[in-house]
């Protein structure tokens, strides 16, 4: 049997996360920081540089197996770049694959950062025994992926699929993809917190004081906190967000009826707090097809998933090559 370990990146819009995993999907050593993605690329790719030698000197390597990349999308898999100045400000052509390749000297696998996630369930997590796995990532954006007995499924010249941009309120807020109302400009973490912001200016809430009174400092995090601790504004924000989160849910559910739906991404920390709205926006729509029998878990691999579905992309390229 093959020994040494693997490399998994997840490269979202806020956090960069990386792990030495093993060939089993075990992670063995952990290391992340903010990107700062408007500080371009080359402080960002020097950043990644410096998290994957620091989990390889954890592990007492000096070189990995291979090294994958789930990233915030668009990304070109063909020719191995990140085409994201959205999401990640200032990438707007970021040669990843050969940069990381002409760095470590070994091959190097780059996803979509929701569809990683979705193989890492689905190779040792909450996806695992399940024929079809539908993964909703819930972060800076809304990521999907599907994954078809084993596969991701693919669009058309091997494109990502963006359910994240699949519009649930068509007078909702202008989406930097130029749509208005999609799923994750109404449900995402930013989404949540610039409806908090902008409510809380003429509001007196706890979410102002757990924000040391600086209004921009309320995050998703701080909406949940506040909500938990019985503020009425943060518990509507809070229902309005699952609302729409539910909404999604159940359009690509019915879309697909897939299995089970694996909930990941740093909302979803705080799933209990929302999954009672969710489920009624679910009851709701189960007449034509059977919703109810889909089952609605979280992520298992928490916040490795992305990590581990990187490194299994990776380890494709050494059994393969
Ligand atoms: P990305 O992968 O896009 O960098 P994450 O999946 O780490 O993002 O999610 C970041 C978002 O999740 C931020 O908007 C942050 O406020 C929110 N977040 C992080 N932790 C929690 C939590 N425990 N409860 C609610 N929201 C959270
Ligand atoms: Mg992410
Ligand atoms: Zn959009």
């Amino acid at each position: 049997m093959k020994t040494g370990v693997l490399v998994g990146i997840d490269l979202g819009g806020t956090n960069v996360r990386v792990g030495a995993v093993n060939l089993q999907g075990d992670v063995l050593a952990w290391a992340e920081a903010p990107i700062e993605a408007s500080r371009g690329p080359q402080v960002g790719l020097a950043r990644i540089g410096a998290l994957i030698e620091q989990v390889l000197g954890t592990v007492g390597m000096v070189m990995p197996l291979a090294i994958g990349m789930g990233a915030t999308g668009p990304i070109d898999r063909q020719r191995g770049s990140i085409q994201n100045p959205y999401t990640l400000p200032t990438w707007e052509d970021v040669p990843v694959v050969q940069l990381l390749q002409e760095r470590f000297g070994v091959p190097v696998a780059l996803e979509n950062d929701a569809d990683a996630a979705a193989l890492g369930e689905a190779w040792v997590g909450a996806g695992r025994d399940h024929e079809r796995v539908l993964m909703v990532t819930v972060g800076t954006g809304i990521g999907t992926a599907f994954v078809y007995r084993g596969e991701i499924y693919r669009g058309i010249e091997g494109a990502h699929p963006e359910a994240g941009h699949i519009v649930v309120d068509p007078r909702g807020p202008l989406c930097y993809c130029g749509a208005h109302g999609c799923w994750e400009s109404l449900a995402s973490g930013p989404a949540i917190a610039r409806r908090a912001q902008s409510l809380a200016r003429d509001t007196s809430t706890l979410m102002v004081e757990l924000a040391q009174g600086n209004l921009e400092a309320i995050d998703a995090r701080v909406v949940v906190a506040a909500a938990q601790a019985g503020d009425v504004l943060a518990q509507q924000i809070i229902e309005e967000t699952a609302f729409y989160l539910g909404l999604g849910m159940v359009n690509l559910m019915i879309a697909y009826l897939p299995d089970v739906v694996i909930l990941g991404g740093g909302v979803m920390r705080a799933y209990p707090v929302f999954a009672p709205y969710i489920h009624q926006v679910i009851q709701q729509h189960s007449v034509v097809a059977p919703l109810q029998s889909v089952r609605l878990v979280m992520a298992r691999l928490g916040g490795q998933a992305g990590v581990v579905g990187a490194a299994y992309a990776a380890s494709k390229l050494i059994v393969e090559g």
